[in-house]
């Protein structure tokens, strides 16, 4: 029998792991099985005392889990989700249903790996293949002009570098459903928020992401901003935004869990181009994807080095751990009112705009040069599309550790006056209603 990991893959369309593992269970007459597993040491507490998944994503997983379900059912494909950690569960469904081929998207970053170490260690796994895809990126490593270890420090030379010479590789399409018979398995009922640890919670009405998980949600997302509104022709003028949810894309949340692939996007851009209209602003959403695939780079070329203070530069700033510092800038109490607009929106709804992320990881890092890190974590457990590449390298970034070549720090005063001239966004966080709990 094949058994299907889902980690950060959670679709079925474009699914290249999927596609493969329904083919050679077809080919093989064998039946498959498809686990997801709900990790408890996610819903703990880090060593800085966040959890390391807050209820905003939580609740976004879960909405994804369940869409997935259904999807899967239609393809007669049964989706276990184990509250277990996977180095328990898999071996266990290995000897329980006598899997011998085990499907995979690849990942590198260091629970990940720590993982799939303890998988394979455990007895009974010596015997299983292993298929593994690199199915996160917008242009995976076979199809980029360089060797990983030859990434260039900075990410325009990265950019310039793949668009000299570059294509897409076509998406994959969703398999067709399997024989009836290959419905095995015990399929629990998820479980809610409260059942994680988690408090259940009610939207803030002043949400930018006010938008539900899974793939069809997400479908739904492109369809609006794209082709109802052709916002998407619009995206490069108005993606400094801070307020709604017309700015920017927002399909962050759905890329970081992967119940969107980068190349659904990219195959969407180039079809409004087609039908709508190419312009800078179409071009621009494709350059955003660059840089989420840069960061993915990164991380795979240094490895756990993105982890460490110094970060890729290894550079040596001063650091400090100021417990009242950190919370005055957690609780919205630092000098800057438009930092504060931003720590108490990322804290009611899981959201941040770009530009907001860039103006408190530098206050944090730059001005009060507070240990990057903690800043990173904080994020890591607040943000809805939290995804371990992006936080950890831009993190880096805009902390002077990364793949910026310039000492840069943002003048928030002139950022505020720029981005916020009317003060809508401030008053909107600051003299709003109170934060839901
Ligand atoms: C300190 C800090 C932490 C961040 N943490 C994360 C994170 O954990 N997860 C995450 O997805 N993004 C992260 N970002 C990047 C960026 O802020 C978000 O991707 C973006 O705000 C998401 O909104 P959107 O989907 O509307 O983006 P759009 O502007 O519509 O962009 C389209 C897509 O391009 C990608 N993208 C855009 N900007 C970046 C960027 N700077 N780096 C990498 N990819 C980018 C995203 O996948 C995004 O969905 C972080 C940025 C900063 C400064």
């Amino acid at each position: 029998m094949n058994l299907i990991w889902f980690r950060n893959d959670l679709r079925t369309d474009d699914n290249h792991m999927l596609a493969e593992a329904c083919r050679s269970a077809r080919r093989n007459d064998r039946r498959l099985l498809a686990v997801y597993c709900l990790d408890p040491r996610q819903f703990e507490r880090d060593e800085y005392g966040f959890r390391r998944t807050e209820k905003f994503r939580a609740r976004f997983l879960l909405q994804t889990l369940a869409d997935l379900r259904e999807q899967l059912a239609e393809l007669n494909i049964p989706l276990l989700v184990a509250r277990d950690h996977p180095g328990a569960a898999i071996p266990a469904l290995v000897r329980e249903h006598g899997i011998t081929d085990l499907y995979l998207q690849r990942e590198w970053t260091r629970d990940e790996r720590q993982d799939l170490e303890r998988i394979t260690r455990a007895e009974g796994m010596q015997g299983v293949k292993l298929h593994q895809y690199y199915d996160q990126f917008l242009l995976p490593p076979d199809d980029i002009p360089f060797a990983v270890e030859n990434l260039p420090r900075v990410f325009t030379a990265f950019r310039k570098a793949c668009e000299a010479d570059w294509s897409v590789r076509p998406e994959t399409p969703r398999p067709q459903p399997l024989p009836a018979k290959s419905l095995v398995g015990d399929e629990q009922p998820l479980p809610g928020l409260a059942q994680l640890g988690l408090q259940e919670f009610d939207p803030d009405p002043r949400s930018a992401f006010p938008f539900a998980g899974g793939e069809r949600a997400a479908q739904r997302r492109i369809q609006e901003y794209f082709w109802e509104t052709e916002n998407l022709a619009r995206y490069k003028h108005t993606r400094n935004g801070l307020i709604g949810t017309e700015y920017s894309s927002k399909l962050s949340p759905w890329l970081a869990n992967g119940s969107l692939s980068a190349r659904q996007v990219y195959w969407q851009v180039k079809d409004f181009e087609r039908k709508v209209i190419a312009n800078e602003d179409t071009y621009w959403l494709v350059f955003e994807l660059l840089w989420r695939d840069f960061f993915q780079y990164v991380s795979l070329k240094h490895g756990d080095r993105i982890f460490h203070l110094g970060g890729i530069m290894e550079t040596n700033y001063e650091w400090h751990r100021n417990p009242e510092e950190i919370r005055r800038w957690i609780d919205g109490e630092s000098e800057y009112d438009f930092v504060n607009a931003n720590m108490c929106e990322i804290a009611a709804t899981g959201w941040m705009s770009n530009r907001g992320r860039q103006n408190v990881a530098s206050y944090f890092a730059r001005e009060r040069q507070q240990d990057w890190r903690i800043g990173a974590a904080y994020f890591e457990s607040l943000l809805l599309d939290y995804d371990v590449h992006s936080n950890y390298g831009n993190w880096m970034y805009n902390s002077g550790v990364g793949n910026d070549p310039r000492d840069r720090r943002f003048n928030i005063g002139s950022q505020a006056e720029r981005y916020d001239p009317d003060h809508a966004f401030r008053r909107l966080w600051l003299d709003g209603a109170s934060r839901s709990s």
